[in-house]
């Protein structure tokens, strides 16, 4: 069912991104994987190729670039163009200060990739996937576009707009076979955190510290699901925690 279908997923060189592109590499799909370190974009290539003996394709690629976007498009041979799936899965957090103590330059690093870089990837591939009568648009939201939790006022509000432009799409194209899902994880232990923190790994470990995190693997085995169901399916929305967290700020930890 996924064999051969074409898997454009966003910030593929780490965590969810990576596992994803593993999990639909051995189910046989060609994938075009990007994101900004094509070093280990290209290293992960190598192993899929070696692996399952799959089409990778990696670019190097900032999704707050748009016209960096036109040009990757205008230069992708046309029969990879018919993307079948799109994971918008490039995303961050930056910080974890109070709004009012907030650098105002991370803040458009956040809102550029994680809204508008999102959209921009999108209304570069649905009109094709209009087109062909195919496709699945899957989101990276999160539970912090659920409800706010203190210090992530700009992280929560950029997933609640994940969660929105997944829902407006979905009424966009709701006369096509097209399927939008929107996927919100709660803790997942990755690099996220070590992001989050600015490269403090201590810090970064404590989040995960007292309670067993999801994995980017429960992540991508949820996304292959979504996309393995029959085409009259359409999974809107997954909200996943590991099973000792109930919302964004309340966790027990041994
Ligand atoms: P991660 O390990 O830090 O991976 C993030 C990925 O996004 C990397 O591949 C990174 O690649 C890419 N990226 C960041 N900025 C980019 C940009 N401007 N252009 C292109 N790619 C960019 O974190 P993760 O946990 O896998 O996060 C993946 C998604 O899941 C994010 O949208 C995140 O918000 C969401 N999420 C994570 C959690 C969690 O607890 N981990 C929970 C809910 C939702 P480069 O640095 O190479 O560009």
């Amino acid at each position: 069912m996924i064999k051969d279908k074409i898997v454009f997923i966003s910030g593929a060189s780490s965590g969810i991104g990576e596992a994803t592109a593993r999990r639909f590499a051995k189910e046989g799909a060609i994938l075009l994987l990007c994101a900004r370190n094509i070093v280990k974009l290209n290293e992960l290539k190598k192993e899929l190729e070696e692996t399952y003996n799959g089409r990778v394709y990696t670019y190097e690629l900032d999704v707050r670039d748009k016209q960096a976007i036109d040009a990757l498009f205008d230069s992708i041979p046309d029969e990879l163009k018919n993307i079948d799936i799109l994971v918008n899965n490039a995303g961050l957090a930056q910080g974890l200060e109070k709004v009012q103590d907030g650098d105002v330059d991370e803040f458009d690093v956040v809102i550029d990739t994680n809204i508008k870089g999102l959209l921009y990837l999108t209304r570069k591939v649905v009109p094709t996937m209009v087109k062909n009568q195919r496709g699945h648009v899957i989101n990276l939201g999160s539970l912090a576009g659920v409800a706010a939790y203190p210090g992530g006022a700009v992280y929560c509000a950029t997933k609640a707009a994940v969660k929105f432009i997944s829902d407006g799409l979905r009424m966009d194209i709701v006369e096509t076979p097209i399927r939008v899902t929107n996927i919100q994880p709660g803790l997942v232990e990755t690099n996220f955190s070590v992001v989050r923190f600015r490269g403090d790994v201590e810090k970064a470990a404590k989040v995960y510290e007292g309670i067993k995190p999801l994995t980017a693997e429960d992540i991508a085995d949820i996304i292959l699901y979504t996309a393995s169901v029959p085409e009259h399916v359409q999974i809107c929305e997954v909200t996943v925690t590991a099973t000792h967290q109930a919302t964004g700020g309340i966790v027990y930890k041994k």
